[in-house]
């Protein structure tokens, strides 16, 4: 899978303030690689992974998935792309209330139809959760909350994962925990973005892009990606 953003531009209106959160980014990213967006608070991460996810539509440009250009499908259609395809580890809470850790792991693979029990098990182990599976998100801390967002993510291992400041809320153990997690997702293959401002994750990039007041202002090791290693099922 071979990720585009073209020229893409985000207007934020706050009272009578116009913000230019994005202005003119292009990247590419690949499956099989890891890349690491840096820069600091404010600078655009989160609205670009959002952006790049299908969760907000650009004000200007075009986000293309292959040669499909994802803003142009119907809601629907894109609702069920992203729950099959992407992984979105957010930088706040969302796990469901009502639902325990497991149920909470499980939801998108019930809403894709599949039955992934055995998978999330181990996600739970792979996560250091196990102890915690029949509880509910009012009971866990906020490194808890995140490793479940992250196993929740790769309940369906998909081919495209975002990853909203990861290491936030954890101890260095899990930190590392998490790095090495996603960075196995892209050594099967998938295309794997964390956006953050925690210097460790640029020892796990294949590819680092930097980022202040909207734009992307340095890239490393960027290529223009035409082969995309396949994903290993
Ligand atoms: P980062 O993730 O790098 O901290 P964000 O993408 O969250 O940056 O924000 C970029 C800019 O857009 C900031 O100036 C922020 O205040 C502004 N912004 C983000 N979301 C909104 C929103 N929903 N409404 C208005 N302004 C926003
Ligand atoms: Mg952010």
């Amino acid at each position: 899978m071979l990720i585009s953003a073209k020229s893409i531009g985000i207007c934020y209106r706050k009272k009578d303030r116009r913000i230019k959160a994005l202005d003119g980014v292009e990247i590419s990213l690949c499956g099989g690689e890891l890349t690491v967006i840096t820069g600091r608070s404010g600078s655009g991460k989160t609205t670009l992974i959002n952006v790049l996810a299908g969760l907000l539509a650009p004000n200007e440009g075009q986000v293309y998935y292959d040669d499909t250009s994802i803003y142009n499908a119907g809601d629907k259609q894109l609702s069920s792309f992203r729950n099959k395809n992407i992984g979105y580890i957010p930088q706040g809470q969302s796990a469901l209330a009502n639902l325990t850790v497991m149920q909470n792991i499980l939801l998108p693979a019930a809403l894709a139809k599949e039955n992934k029990q055995e998978f999330a098990e181990y996600l739970l182990g792979a996560v250091g959760l196990e102890k915690l599976k029949n509880a509910y998100p009012e009971e866990l801390s906020g490194g808890e909350l995140r490793r479940l967002a992250a196993a929740r993510a790769l309940i369906n291992s998909p081919s495209v994962i975002f990853a909203d400041e990861p290491t936030n809320d954890l101890d260095d153990d899990n930190a590392s925990m998490m790095l090495k997690l996603l960075k196995a997702q892209s050594k099967r293959g998938a295309a794997v973005i964390i956006v953050t401002h925690d210097s460790t994750a640029l020892d796990f990039a294949d590819r680092i892009f930097h980022m202040s007041d909207g734009r992307i202002i340095t890239k490393e090791n960027e290529h223009e990606n035409t082969l995309c290693r396949p994903l290993v099922s």
